[in-house]
């Protein structure tokens, strides 16, 4: 896990990843089964955090999930699709992690770009992407 970062910086790269099909960045979620990052950072059943967005990692071959902490705090969190443990965490989010509702930070999806056609998308209609049709399947 790497950071702090400044709050807000990581919400400007212009990035997404397939991962975003299943969560929505500004909502928050919990982790619900713990798994170890890249990095070896721990993340244990009961932690908490606002969803930022994801970038692609290609030299290295990781995910990178940006979080925001209760804190206020921003982090990057590695996972490392070659290492099984964590692709199984790549592969099977909803397993890991689960919506905590009613504590969305709407401002958090300004910037969120569709994981298929990279158009930009509207905090009215988080879910439908105008240029290509795109279809979310969400965890709840
Ligand atoms: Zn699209």
């Amino acid at each position: 896990m790497n950071g702090p970062y400044k709050p807000g910086m990581l919400q400007l790269h212009p990035t997404t990843t397939l991962w975003e099909r299943s969560l929505r960045r500004g909502r928050c979620y919990r982790v619900i089964r713990d798994f170890a990052d890249g990095d070896g950072a721990l993340h244990s059943s009961g932690e908490q955090w606002h969803f930022v967005g994801t970038a692609f990692n290609r030299y290295d071959d990781e995910l990178l999930i940006y979080v925001a902490f209760p804190d206020g705090t921003e982090w990057r969190v590695p996972l490392t699709l070659s290492d099984d443990s964590q692709r199984r965490v790549f592969d099977n989010v909803a397993d890991y992690i689960e919506l905590v509702p009613g504590l969305d930070r709407p401002e958090l999806f300004d910037g969120a770009i569709c994981w298929e056609c990279n158009h930009q998308l509207s905090r009215d209609r988080p879910e439908y992407c105008p240029s290509c049709g795109a279809v979310w399947d969400l965890v709840h």
